[in-house]
């Protein structure tokens, strides 16, 4: 499998796929049905819908690479689904294609999880010999305060369900850093706070020889959210902030030279977000 990759300036961002799998519109959005889609289903098809109008689903990390840091953005399920959602992607062959695409556990230097939901922190730690242990053993595991804490003291995890296995045992093995949600990581990249998926949600703002984009972590879960972004997602724990935060965007950026990747986007993942007429439509030429 070849990797997507782009080039933002000097820093270079890498797609690491876990799975990509189609998924009802009312699987991402409870309220939405396929007749909303039709507006939309011309640049929707065949990259991010199919023929039969199912929402496709990629779960990866971003490697992105600056000023000599190697840092892993998100981390996918791994061995560590949540026990009560439904979402058996198999065997995950994500540390392979990281291989694949030239880098080793050893070589991550950072890893940055955008939220705690266990899609995102699954391969913070693996099984070896029936124990679970940090996957990136030289790596600083960053986690933005708000959402730490929120759910350190949450008593229903829900999707964050793993974050025993996933984020605890990082922060047992001294490899977390705990860090304000507009942390900068390089002079290239920063965190960028976007609350309402999860209290804590960060994307992650990459600036490089007069280029930009952003990583979305899950403030969208598909590009269609910018053709509607007050569309509800099933998995939002504030959906008016989310809802907020994707309008703040899109008046920031709608028509500009932000390169939007998504965290959630099937290939080809990354595009701009461009008017035609009334409508927004994600644009990926
Ligand atoms: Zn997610």
């Amino acid at each position: 499998m070849s990797n997507l990759e782009w080039k933002i300036g000097a820093v270079r961002v890498i797609r690491i796929e876990e799975s990509v799998a189609p998924v009802p519109v009312a699987g991402l959005f409870p309220e939405a049905t396929p007749a909303q889609l039709a507006p939309h289903r011309a640049w929707l098809q065949p990259h991010f819908a199919d023929a039969e109008d199912n929402l496709l689903l990629s779960i990866h990390g971003l490697v992105v690479e600056s000023q000599g840091r190697t840092i892993l953005v998100d981390t996918c399920i791994g061995e560590n689904p949540a026990p009560d959602i439904p979402m058996d992607m198999g065997d995950s062959p994500f540390l392979e294609n990281l291989e694949a695409a030239g880098f080793t556990r050893e070589a991550i230097d950072i890893v940055l999880c955008t939220h705690l939901h266990f899609d995102h922190v699954g391969w913070n730690t693996m099984h070896v010999d029936g124990k679970l242990v940090p996957t990136f053993p030289n790596a600083r595991y960053l986690f933005a305060r708000q959402e730490w804490e929120h759910w350190n003291a949450a008593p229903d995890r829900g999707f964050a369900a793993t974050f025993r296995e996933t984020v605890e045992t990082i922060v047992d093995a001294g490899l977390a850093d705990i860090v304000d949600w507009n942390h900068v990581l390089t002079d290239e990249v920063r965190l960028e706070p976007t609350p309402g998926h999860t209290p804590g949600h960060v994307a992650v703002h990459i600036a490089s020889g007069g280029q930009r984009a952003m990583i979305t972590g899950d403030l969208t879960h598909h590009p269609v959210q910018w053709a509607e972004p007050d569309w509800k997602m099933g998995a939002d724990s504030d959906s008016a902030a989310a809802a907020a935060t994707r309008r703040r965007l899109l008046g920031e950026h709608l028509d500009g030279d932000l390169l939007v990747i998504g965290t959630h986007y099937a290939p080809p993942t990354a595009g701009k977000l461009v008017s035609r007429g009334d409508r927004v439509r994600f644009d990926v030429d």
